[in-house]
């Protein structure tokens, strides 16, 4: 169901599924899509510093009602708040705006050349002070996790990239099996730029589902979160709908045989 979790190496248990606010304005559409996903029963939301709207969130969820401990938030440090001061710095800002006395996930959101080490440590000194109770990165690639594993004293538990059938990341997602460092799906729907391929519709007619939900069931069943953003209430109500059906082998590897290792976001590489 909507509900299920899946466990961090840390023990900690996070929604399968999730919501992503990234480009959702504060204010009443930031309000009015937090309030109407969580009545569906998203309890994973995903925003960062660089996004900002951490106040609103922390004030949609608050308004919600919904006990704290239920709900898993996520936030990130951002490219020009990296290093290790900075870092610090930057977790109590973003936790003062979101109005939080603890963080369930805080993630480096790119790998900054020069500076994700430091800035991993700090967050591994927010993780020891229980002010996070995990701690990730984001578009990190297998030489930057190697990197990262090879100084670091607490091994991030996720490693949140941009994920979809036209791009599926194969090789990083095996490495990250091998290290129990889970993957996060960013643009999981690839921002709905090939629902209209054909081999997707022809797998949604057969199940009497949409393109979106095939292609989000093909998440879960590789063991992969993620967490579509949609401000539209039929929508975000339409991708919570895929937890009951199953795609089978040959419908998995028709998708998987749509990968083009096609990024439409930045190169991880090519960032300072
Ligand atoms: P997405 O793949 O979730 O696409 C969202 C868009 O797809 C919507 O705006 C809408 O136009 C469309 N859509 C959503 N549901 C649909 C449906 N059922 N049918 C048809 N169209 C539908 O892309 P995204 O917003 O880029 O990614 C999701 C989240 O990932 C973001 O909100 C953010 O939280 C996170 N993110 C993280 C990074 C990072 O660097 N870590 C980068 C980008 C996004």
């Amino acid at each position: 169901s909507i509900f299920d979790t899946i466990e961090l190496h840390n023990g900690v248990k996070m929604p399968a599924f999730g919501l992503g606010v990234y480009k959702v304005e504060e204010g009443e559409q930031l309000e009015k899509t937090i309030h109407t996903a969580l009545d569906l029963g998203y309890r994973l939301i995903d925003t960062a510093s660089f996004y900002q709207n951490e106040e609103g969130v922390g004030q949609a969820i608050r308004n919600s009602g919904i006990p704290r401990e239920e709900l898993f938030i996520t936030t990130k440090v951002w490219n020009s708040e990296q290093g290790y001061e900075n870092t610090l710095k930057a977790f109590d800002d973003s936790m003062e705006r979101l109005g939080l006395d603890y963080l369930d996930l805080y993630l480096v959101h790119w790998p900054v050349k020069g500076k994700y080490l430091e800035t991993w440590r700090a967050l591994e000194e927010l993780y020891r002070e229980g002010r996070v109770k995990a701690i990730g990165v984001s578009n990190f690639k297998i030489h930057h996790l190697k990197d990262l594993l090879s100084h670091a004293a607490e091994k991030p538990v996720i490693n949140q990239v941009e994920l979809h059938p036209l791009l599926s990341q194969v090789e990083l997602r095996e490495f990250c099996q091998q290290n129990e460092i889970k993957v996060e799906a960013w643009s999981p729907l690839s921002r709905g730029r090939f629902l209209e391929e054909p081999v997707l519709g022809k797998i949604a007619a057969q199940h009497g589902k949409t393109p979106a939900q095939v292609i989000l069931r093909w998440h879960l069943e590789n063991q992969i979160i993620p967490i579509p953003k949609s401000v539209t209430p039929a929508r975000l109500k339409e991708n919570t709908e895929i937890f009951d059906f199953q795609l089978n082998q040959k419908e998995l590897e028709e998708i998987n045989g749509l990968n083009k290792d096609q990024r439409f976001g930045a190169d991880p590489d090519h960032i300072d």
